[in-house]
């Protein structure tokens, strides 16, 4: 995600009391042993990698079914996202995300999915030196003339610059680059088991996150993919997109974002829908459009005219930080997302005629 446009902050206030007797300082103090016991052990739970943190959901025979059939794993996502951070940072141009093309080239390869790259030249923003960009397009179904686009950016910004000091510190980007990545190599075992409406394109962007500082050009990978399908129309329709980033946030929170509702009324309706459905609390539908990001649905949107919605979890604490790595995240999160998108694949509905 490149920026939040607006974004409220809760405070969370510390309590304060009258001085207290010495029998309620023991009792106290009593207290205080049992709560910090609940609070290292709900933190001990917390750390566990790739656990499910929140509550047991019910969930209706029909979609447990169905669950079943896609039986997505969230201890293989989760061990997807330790892999790919494991290359270390994935900078556009780099060797890291050289490693990280060919880590995606040899897991897709083992599925019956067509790859290609969609190579172009950038001017590095510091040097001006050309940096080679490859958006990477997995195509299941690929003969189907009517498609939808899963995107998410697979390259890592260069520094943790939202970090308090160190703003020149190593970024891993395990939310904010790897968790789409982690996602779509663990849907990839469900696409064989999939009949979807339509043929499935995975995207991931190169060069969301560029920058250096301020001003430096974002984008770019979804903005070259987006010119490319307006002005080298290919043989197939893209109906509708989805972008996901940031979704394997530990405290999963998904709310409907503002220019998704603009651009993809019916189409975020009805993947929050599908979620309701299956019982995945965290698509939130309080406060529609009450946030704003900048990302790359924003091209998708307004170059490409494909309806766009944006899957994000914008309250990540971590965002562009130090702490942004595997740790903070969890194989239940990815697996909520993969479930909702799977389901939803099935069952996308015809587009509604568009406006031109
Ligand atoms: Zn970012």
């Amino acid at each position: 995600m490149f920026r939040v446009v607006f974004q409220t902050i809760s405070v969370v206030s510390t309590e304060t009391s009258d001085r207290p007797s010495v029998a309620s300082q023991r009792a106290g103090k009593t207290r205080h042993i049992i709560l910090y016991a609940i609070i290292i052990l709900g933190a001990v739970f917390f750390m566990l990698p790739g656990t499910e943190y929140s509550a047991t959901t019910i969930t209706s025979p029909a979609a447990e079914t169905r669950a079943e059939k896609f039986r997505v794993d969230p201890r293989r996502a989760y061990d997807y996202l330790v892999k790919i951070c494991r290359i270390g940072p994935r900078i556009s141009g780099t060797n890291g995300m050289a490693e990280q093309q060919k880590v995606l080239l040899e897991h897709f390869g083992q599925f019956d999915a067509r790859i290609r790259f969609q190579s172009f030249d950038v001017a590095h923003p510091q040097t001006g030196q050309p940096v080679r960009m490859n958006n990477m397009i997995v195509s299941w179904h690929p003969d189907a003339k009517q498609r939808v686009v899963l995107a998410c950016h697979y390259d890592t910004r260069p520094y943790a610059d939202r970090n308090l000091i160190h703003k020149r510190a190593t970024f891993i980007g395990a939310n904010d680059g790897a968790s789409g990545v982690a996602l779509f190599m663990e849907m990839a075992h469900h696409m064989q088991n999939l009949s979807p409406t339509y043929g499935v394109d995975f995207v991931f962007f190169d060069g969301e996150e560029l920058v250096y500082q301020p001003g430096d050009k974002y984008f770019l990978g979804s903005e070259y993919f987006s010119k490319d399908y307006r002005d080298n129309p290919p043989g197939y329709q893209y109906v509708y997109g989805v972008l996901v980033d940031m979704v394997a946030d530990r405290r999963l929170n998904i709310n409907m974002e503002k220019n998704s509702l603009k651009y993809a009324p019916e189409l975020t309706r009805d993947i929050w829908q599908k979620a309701k459905e299956l019982r995945v609390d965290e698509f939130t539908m309080s406060r529609p459009g009450r946030f704003e990001v900048q990302d790359d649905h924003l091209p998708m949107n307004e170059i490409a005219r494909i309806p766009t919605c944006d899957i994000i979890d914008f309250d990540y604490p971590y965002w562009h930080t130090s702490k942004d790595v595997p740790s903070s995240c969890s194989g239940g999160s990815l697996a909520k997302v993969g479930r909702v998108l799977l389901h939803w694949l099935e069952d996308v509905p015809a587009p509604q005629p568009r406006n031109q």
